[in-house]
């Protein structure tokens, strides 16, 4: 009931316009705003504040600068200049080297060569000073190429860069054999978009399982491996796996996301585990806030609380 309530009120904000800007003006708008529950901030500033009190919790980072599905270059150009000013600022805090983000930011969408080159000129800049940078692996469309520019900017000597595999796709349990004898390092996720079934699974319960196996050949055979779930089962089958196959603790980490089951990470943390913590900010928040509200139906009645409350 709660649930398909949620899913109502999710389409509906998805699709009205007028729920989009008012929750777009109202979401960030003060302090106790409710989309800064998953969002650190819109600025800098306010995101390695956010990483510092993570890293004060025993638990180390990666700073995603928002942005998705830039139109034109641009945009794109300005995205990987700002891309750069948050690696200098990065650098100047003493927070973790590790960031994320997306290729369609630095200008996919619009011409893959210019992408790749801002994406090289990022790496100019992270490389020297031993940054680890991930690709955060976008919807369906983009997998094959994402996957082959990363094994390009790889063959011609970047070391310091990984991917992310879906389980959710059909392909990915083939890509990760692929990644793997590459030796390079991969974050198992489910997938946080919406697929069409000719390419992924539609059950829940088919996208668990292809998790836990996917999980397993990581941990056994991949390199500094990221599991990246709140899955209280699939976390549980980690340690497992890890334990059967004598898998030190040290050698691999979860992965959370911001204001996501913070109870998991300090409970992992005191257990002994590496936890790093996602740490989403900048003006482009809405998309991913959307994703989000789409994965758990509670977090929609608490966006709407917090609209009817702040727009009060
Ligand atoms: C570090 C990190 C990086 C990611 N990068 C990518 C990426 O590059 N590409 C991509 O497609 N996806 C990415 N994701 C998102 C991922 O694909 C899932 O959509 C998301 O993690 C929810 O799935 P789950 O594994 O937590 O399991 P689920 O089965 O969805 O959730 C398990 C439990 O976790 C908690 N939970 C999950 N989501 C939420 C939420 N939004 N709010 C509150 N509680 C929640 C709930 O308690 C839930 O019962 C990333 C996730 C993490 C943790």
């Amino acid at each position: 009931m709660l649930a398909s309530a949620s899913k109502i009120f999710f389409h509906l904000i998805a699709r009205s316009q007028t729920l989009k800007k008012l929750a777009s003006r109202y979401g960030m708008r003060k302090p106790s705003s409710f989309a800064r529950r998953f969002i650190a901030g819109e600025t800098t500033a306010e995101a390695i504040e956010a990483a510092r009190a993570v890293e004060a919790r025993g638990m180390t980072v990666t700073m995603d600068l928002l942005g998705e599905g830039v139109t034109n270059l641009d945009k794109a150009d300005a995205a990987t200049r700002d891309y750069i000013s948050v690696v200098d600022a990065m650098i100047a805090s003493g927070v973790g080297r590790n960031i994320s983000l997306k290729l369609t930011q630095l200008g996919l969408d619009v011409d893959k060569a210019i992408a790749i080159d801002n994406f090289r000129k990022i790496l100019e800049r992270t490389e020297p000073a031993g940054f680890f940078v991930r690709i955060d692996m976008e919807n369906s469309p983009y997998t094959e190429v994402t996957l082959e520019i990363f094994e390009t900017l790889r063959r011609h000597g970047s070391r310091q860069i990984g991917v992310v595999l879906q389980s959710a796709l059909y392909r990915s349990e083939d890509d990760l054999g692929h990644v793997n004898a590459l030796g390079a390092r991969v974050r198992l996720v489910k997938g946080a978009y919406k697929e069409p079934k000719a390419v992924a699974y539609r059950k829940k319960a088919d996208v668990d399982a292809a998790y836990a196996r996917m999980l397993k050949t990581l941990l056994t055979e991949g390199h500094d491996p990221a599991i990246a779930t709140h899955d209280p089962a699939m976390i549980a089958l980690a340690r497992q796996v890890a334990r059967d196959h004598h898998v030190a603790p040290d050698r691999f980490e979860f992965q959370m996301l911001y204001g996501v089951r913070r109870d998991l990470q300090a409970m992992l943390v005191k257990a002994g585990y590496r936890v790093r913590v996602y740490i989403p900010f900048g003006r482009e928040w809405f998309p991913y806030f959307m994703r989000r509200l789409g994965e758990r139906p509670a977090n929609v009645l608490f966006a709407i609380r917090g609209i009817l409350r702040d727009a009060g």
